[in-house]
């Protein structure tokens, strides 16, 4: 490990030292590896990772190529530097361990031949908290190794369901359907963006309640205008701790195609995404809403104080939709992550993302936003992200308390 990741690992624990207070905060403390109780060991054709932690910390997993190696991305956890003895496998030629980014940790494992990830999981002691990852590598052929490394499949597997379960409150997703009643949204091909976000919403929400983490409410059930200052009021009244916006715009010019997640910013990533940001202000304007009401009510500094909180947290939840969607859809747009002064999103105090679906204005997009099937992933990667987002979140929040 080099001088410099010993460095900030010593300033992650110094910093976790002064925010533990108990074993019930425990997500506000930096786990570690109690290196007597883990090991990565080789019986007949599988490996086995065994890493026993002092507490449940969020996780994934990915096969990285050039060279063959198993990752595996840590929340808060600070690794030993002497971390080469617990390799006994003959099939991993190093371990080694570093700080990805800020609150970030990536164990890898140098593979010396092909092998895929059978099962990952997490196990956490009820008693004391503490946490045990068992991750199980089989050989496998370098074209079935290498498929999985395009396709990144393993990442969302692994994100632990047991801490998850940490966060016991549940959190109230608002879901808003763009678009309805006078303003369809785009229209190709005999079908309404108002549709099908409504068909998609309804079915985020079924998944999000069965995930029994989540509570949820919707902009609107039906057909029916809501105009944009109206929506997030609504969030505000339903006491959202999320608010997810969902669009399939098209656009006129160019091949736009794949998934998009914006967050707000009044300097919009690109033309295009002010157009579509523009275009949605320009309907609530034709329907006779002020747009320039809320704002007026709120001293604008107070308003700036929150969204300095709130702005940060909107971003995570994108990146993490970002990683999410992409294990489940495979490929998004080619630039999934952008900004643009939606409207919907302005409400100071809640971390706000919209998710350009795809673009209608592309026949494939179209297609599979028509497709039940892609639909599933979309709203499993969906789930799945707000999970990461919900611990990441509540880790930070214990932090800075
Ligand atoms: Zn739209």
């Amino acid at each position: 490990m080099s001088r410099l990741n010993s460095v900030i690992i010593a300033t992650f624990l110094c910093c976790a030292g002064m925010t533990v207070s108990s074993a019930a905060q425990s997500l506000r403390a930096l786990a570690r590896v109690d290196m007597a109780e883990s090991g990565v060991e080789d019986s007949r054709g599988t490996t086995t990772l065994s890493l026993s932690l002092t507490q449940a910390v969020p996780y994934r997993v990915q096969l990285l190529g050039n060279p063959m190696r198993v990752a595996i991305d840590f929340r808060e956890v600070a690794f030993e530097p002497e971390l080469q003895v617990l390799d006994r496998s003959d099939r991993v030629r190093q371990l080694r361990a570093g700080v990805i980014r800020n609150g970030w940790s990536r164990l890898v494992m140098e593979l010396s031949e092909p092998m895929r990830v059978t099962s990952a999981g997490m196990t956490t002691d009820p008693q004391d908290g503490d946490a045990v990852i068992v991750l199980g590598l089989a050989g496998t052929t370098q074209n079935e190794f290498d498929a999985h490394v395009s396709a990144d499949v393993a990442a969302v597997k692994a994100w632990s369901q047991d801490a998850v379960a940490i966060e016991a409150r549940r959190q109230m997703i608002v879901v808003d359907p763009g678009h309805g009643g006078v303003d369809p949204g785009a229209q190709r091909g005999g079908v309404d963006e108002a549709d099908l976000m409504l068909q998609f919403a309804k079915e985020l929400r079924e998944q999000l309640l069965r995930s029994g983490r989540y509570d949820v409410i919707m902009t609107r059930e039906d057909d029916s205008f809501v105009s944009l200052p109206q929506r997030v009021t609504l969030a505000r009244a339903a006491g959202a701790d999320v608010f997810i916006s969902l669009h399939a715009d098209a656009l006129a010019q160019g091949r736009a195609t794949g998934t998009t997640i914006y967050t707000l910013s009044e300097d919009a990533s690109d033309e295009a995404s002010a157009i579509l940001a523009e275009r949605q202000d320009r309907t609530d304007i034709l329907a006779g809403v002020d747009l320039t009401a809320q704002d007026d009510q709120i001293a604008t500094v107070l308003m700036d104080l929150a969204r300095r909180e709130t702005a940060p947290r909107s971003d995570r939840l994108a990146d993490a939709l970002v990683g999410g969607l992409k294990n489940t859809l495979g490929k998004l747009h080619k630039r999934p992550r952008l900004e643009a002064g939606f409207s919907v999103l302005k409400a100071p105090d809640i971390p706000s993302v919209l998710i350009e679906l795809g673009f209608m204005s592309s026949q494939t997009d179209l297609a599979r936003l028509q497709d039940s099937e892609w639909r599933h992933q979309a709203t499993t990667g969906i789930v799945d992200a707000l999970d990461l987002w919900s611990l990441e979140d509540a880790a930070i929040a214990g932090r800075r308390q």
